[in-house]
């Protein structure tokens, strides 16, 4: 059994659940679910970044200790991610005892071995990104992620070793035999972090004076370590790091951490080195996924056109609102969210076209076959190429699913859907019912079959919706991909219930 260790990033608590995280964490569930289908020991870490100044700051604000004002917003998180249906293995946090503990240990090691001196650190600091800025960085003076000027800072700080780590991560990224290896994608992404890296790297101030809301220094307790070291050990503390060596090895490297393209860089570069600072593996693979804007404007609180989860929940269900987030712009790429193209989508590929198909197959095994599938005779050249393209599909998704590409995973099911809906009308089963029941018979078990299918095709994606359609079809929790799991005179439900009500597109363009 091949274990997979897939990893959202843990989301800064200054903030609530919008529709950003949910995309990260969807995509990041999509992939687990499709790994524990193919029977790998999957792990499934999101959680929350607690530490640092912005949070410090906006506890102070609402009048509350730091703790308190976690604990409240982490609770957001949890039950967002419950609506959604996200099946993380573990929720880290970084409050957490056992996080801190292992983030201690973890600097101590690297103190040990040579590689964090102190040092006065003078500069540009973002509260917003928690990160030191320069000039280049900014946009007439400000930075661009958050339209803040960033505060200037000097103060008495430990610096990591950084740029000793130059040549071996620049080895890392571009050498497959390097021990090392490690992937950054999409190909652009990468190259962007090949080129700043070749420009050359400076050592990095891993611990604040002047801040007590964080982890304290084992070496110095009168610092804490800053918020993006702290928060990038999730990863090895959630599994293990270093209580517990045996689990901790058996996850560890992961396979892949999933995130926005703006905190490409620390995860690239900053994390990967101080694992070689302690001896340990880069992570396998490390996905940069786009920005979106929402009906062509950027998102942001002073144009109140944030999207929260569960906006999508209440407008879609969650498991459709999971698909049309995901299946709308290749991953990796820019897109544009637009909630009046969710409805027309989830009315056209949802409620008509796979609805509809589960709906009229099961009306006609009731109608015709007194509710039980039967047994196919002969094949004809139709039914063939049907099946042939059902078990097709899961070749298309896993390859889809391996590069990331929901939409071309998607795109596989949605051929089968219409190829479907296409053998309905060919093969026109109320005209067999009168003429031919025998090759009525064979039809309606090659579309109840490879309706099936497309359910645990689905999986992945809609978790309930997968079930309810095997539910209809009488083939409760038959998540298995090969030809043949609905037995003839298996029964299906006597009263279909569609899967997609349908969304009035008025109510929609009011909003
Ligand atoms: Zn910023």
């Amino acid at each position: 059994m091949a274990k997979y260790y897939i990893t959202t990033p843990i989301y800064y608590v200054n903030d609530v659940p919008h529709i950003g995280h949910a995309y990260t964490t969807v995509a990041a569930d999509v992939l687990a679910r499709h790994h524990r289908r193919l029977g790998d020991d999957v792990f499934f870490l999101t959680g929350t970044d607690e530490h640092g100044a912005k949070i410090a700051e906006a506890a102070t604000r609402h009048g509350v200790t730091p703790k308190a004002y976690v604990d409240e917003i982490v609770e957001r998180f949890k039950s967002a991610w419950r609506a959604l249906e996200i099946s993380n293995d573990f929720f880290i946090r970084t409050s957490d005892p056992r996080h801190e503990a292992g983030v201690a240990a973890f600097l101590e090691t690297l103190y040990n071995a040579g590689d964090i001196y102190k040092g006065v650190y003078e500069g540009l600091y973002c509260v917003g990104c928690e990160q030191f800025k320069t000039e280049e960085d900014l946009v007439n003076g400000l930075c661009p992620y958050h339209n803040l000027a960033p505060k200037w800072y000097s103060e008495e700080n430990y610096f990591f070793r950084l740029s000793k780590y130059q040549d071996a991560l620049l080895n890392a990224l571009t050498d497959p035999s390097d021990p090392n290896h490690y992937l950054v994608n999409p190909p652009a992404r990468l190259n962007e972090v090949l080129g700043k890296l070749r420009l050359g790297l400076t050592d990095v101030s891993i611990s604040r004076a002047s801040l007590t809301w964080g982890v304290p220094l084992p070496f110095d307790p009168n610092q804490v370590v800053y918020v993006w070291v702290d928060a990038l050990l999730n990863y090895i503390t959630a599994i293990g790091y270093p209580a517990n060596p045996a689990e901790f090895h058996h996850y560890w490297p992961a396979n892949l951490h999933l995130m926005a393209k703006d905190i490409l860089w620390f995860h690239a570069i900053l994390w990967p080195a101080m694992l070689l600072a302690a001896g340990l593996r880069p992570p396998r693979e490390i996905f940069a996924h786009g920005f979106f804007t929402i009906g062509g404007q950027r998102m942001s609180k002073t144009l109140g056109n944030v999207i929260a989860p569960s906006d999508l929940v209440e407008k879609f269900g969650a498991d459709a609102a999971r698909y049309l987030l995901l299946t709308d712009f290749p991953f990796g790429t820019d897109g544009d969210v637009n909630l009046d193209g969710f409805v027309n989508r989830y009315n056209a590929e949802l409620a008509n076209d796979l609805g509809n198909l589960l709906n009229r197959t099961v009306s006609m095994v009731n109608r015709y076959l007194g509710s039980a599938v039967p047994a196919p005779g002969p094949a004809e050249a139709a039914d063939q190429e049907l099946k042939a393209m059902a078990l097709a599909m899961f070749e298309q998704m896993d390859r889809a699913f391996a590069g990331l590409e929901f939409v071309a995973a998607a795109d596989a099911v949605r051929a089968v859907v219409a190829r479907a809906n296409r053998y309905v009308e060919e093969m026109a089963p109320w005209k067999l019912a009168r003429t031919d029941p025998a090759r009525l018979a064979t039809v309606l078990a090659y579309l109840a079959e490879t309706e099936r299918l497309i359910a645990v095709a689905l999986w992945p994606f809609m978790p309930t919706i997968s079930e309810r359609m095997l539910d209809q079809l009488g083939a409760n929790n038959i998540l298995t991909p090969g030809w043949g799991g609905i037995s003839p005179g298996t029964r299906v439900a006597e009263q279909p219930r569609p899967l997609f009500p349908r969304i009035e597109t008025g109510a929609s363009a009011h909003r």
